[in-house]
C-alpha cells in the first residue's frame, strides 16, 4: 500500500481527497489522468520532484518526467513549478 506524505501547501482539499481516492486504482481506470510536462518550459529545477507525494516525478536529462503508472493526478506539482511547465487535466 502506498501512503501520501502530509498535505502540502500546493494541494487543495479537493485535490487531496482525489489523490487519496485514486490510490490503488489501476492504469486502466479512465478516471485517472497523469500530470504532463511541457519540456520546452521545464528548466529541471526539481521543485516538482520534491512536491510529489507518491514520487512519480524524476529528472531525466534535466527535464521532469512523470511516471504515468504512479501519478495519482493530485495536482501538488502544478503549483510548485515556477515556469508553469507541468499541468494536470
Ligand atoms: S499530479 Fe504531480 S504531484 Fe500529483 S502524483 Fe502526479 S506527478 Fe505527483
Ligand atoms: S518544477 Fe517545473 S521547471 Fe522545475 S523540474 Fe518541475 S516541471 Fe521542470
Amino acid at each position: 500500500m502506498q501512503w501520501l506524505r502530509p498535505l502540502c501547501s500546493g494541494m487543495s482539499p479537493e485535490r487531496h481527497f482525489l489523490a487519496q481516492s485514486n490510490i490503488g486504482k489501476t492504469k486502466g481506470d479512465k478516471t485517472i489522468m497523469a500530470a504532463k510536462v511541457d519540456t520546452g518550459k521545464c528548466t529541471g529545477c526539481g521543485l516538482c520532484v520534491d512536491a510529489c507525494p507518491v514520487e512519480a516525478i524524476t529528472l531525466e536529462n534535466d527535464k521532469a518526467k512523470v511516471d504515468e503508472d504512479t501519478c495519482i493526478d493530485c495536482g501538488a506539482c502544478v503549483g510548485e513549478c515556477p515556469n508553469k511547465a507541468i499541468s494536470v487535466e
